[in-house]
């Protein structure tokens, strides 16, 4: 039986006999990635149903049928076991998820004695090999626009996977910090607030004192290295000195002007108007709110004009 590898953390790759599987389908990728990741068998209708949303039952059964025929073509008899109902993929010795892989391993932690959120010298190795695994997040740059469902599955895998990754990270770094191997451990905490810079257990973790003889030796490094850098090339030089404008120069060393001073005496004297010049504007629909208009021709004076 031909080795089939199929890495669905990152970009998805599939790869059959050693050479990348060629399949121009994205629907044939997602469904044995699904297949591959699920293990277990499902039923024709539900993967027609997730894959081809939005046709009827007939025409994504049809697709279906020619996905598989795809895949089919591509791997042969030996990988995929179809009946009448139901798709599944083989489990045997040459198939590699590495999906399956990372959750093993993981797992692997599980065997020693100990409650999950634990960590003993011999966690450190499977959590390693757990955490290599990760490439990237769960398909990564891999979608299907019109397959909600499968979206969906796909975001619930990265969440399950990120957070068990999280864990691990967490693990590790407290074995590394037990063994002395402190800078080490700080680097998977890094790994791990960038995760989720949101998770408060990982900033935590990071704000915790870190010493240690690694830590101590970098920063010493560090350091010395920025000390010498500042000596060399970072000393600040004095500045040359702008030469001053000679306009502005001229402008600021000429006396200024005085301004002008206007004593009282200089206005014009105070004299107020007679009160027979006095007149008070109306308007003439408010002079027939007060009283009945006489008539301008009899009055022989303006209806707006009365002496005060
Ligand atoms: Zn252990």
């Amino acid at each position: 039986m031909s080795r089939l590898a199929i890495s669905a953390l990152g970009m998805p790759r599939i790869e059959y006999a050693g050479a990348p599987l060629a399949v121009d389908r994205r629907k044939a990728v997602a469904l044995l990635t699904f297949l591959a990741v699920e293990g277990r068998a499902h039923g024709r209708d539900a993967l027609a149903t997730l894959l081809w949303p939005g046709y009827d039952q007939s025409t994504a059964r049809g697709n279906l049928r020619r996905t598989l025929s795809t895949l089919h073509t591509a791997l042969g008899e030996e990988w995929l076991a179809i009946d009448r109902d139901t798709v599944a993929l083989k489990t045997a010795d040459g198939l590699s998820v590495d999906v399956r892989e990372f959750e093993r391993l993981l797992a692997e932690c599980g065997a020693h004695g100990h409650s999950a959120d634990q960590v003993c010298p011999r966690c450190a190795e499977p959590l390693r090999q757990a955490i290599a695994r990760y490439r990237d997040d769960f398909l990564t740059g891999f979608t299907l626009p019109d397959a909600p469902e499968f979206d969906d599955w796909q975001r619930q895998q990265t969440e399950r996977l990120r957070q068990l990754l999280s864990g691990a990270l967490a693990r590790l770094a407290r074995g590394l910090v037990e063994q002395g191997d402190t800078y080490a451990a700080l680097a998977h905490v890094r790994r791990r607030v960038a995760l989720d810079p949101l998770d408060e257990d990982a900033q935590r973790q990071l704000m915790q004192p870190w010493r240690g003889p690694g830590i101590v030796a970098r920063r010493c490094a560090n350091t010395r290295r920025a000390s010498n850098c500042y000596a060399a090339k970072c000393k600040p030089r004095p500045r040359p000195r702008r030469p001053r404008c000679p306009r502005r120069s001229a402008k600021i060393s000429s006396p200024r002007r005085a301004t002008p001073h206007l004593s009282r005496s200089m206005l014009p004297p105070f004299s107020p108007i007679p009160k027979s010049r006095l007149c008070t504007t109306t308007h003439p629909r408010h002079c027939r709110r007060r009283g009945p208009r006489r008539p301008a021709a009899t009055s022989g004076r303006s209806p707006s004009c009365a002496p005060g």
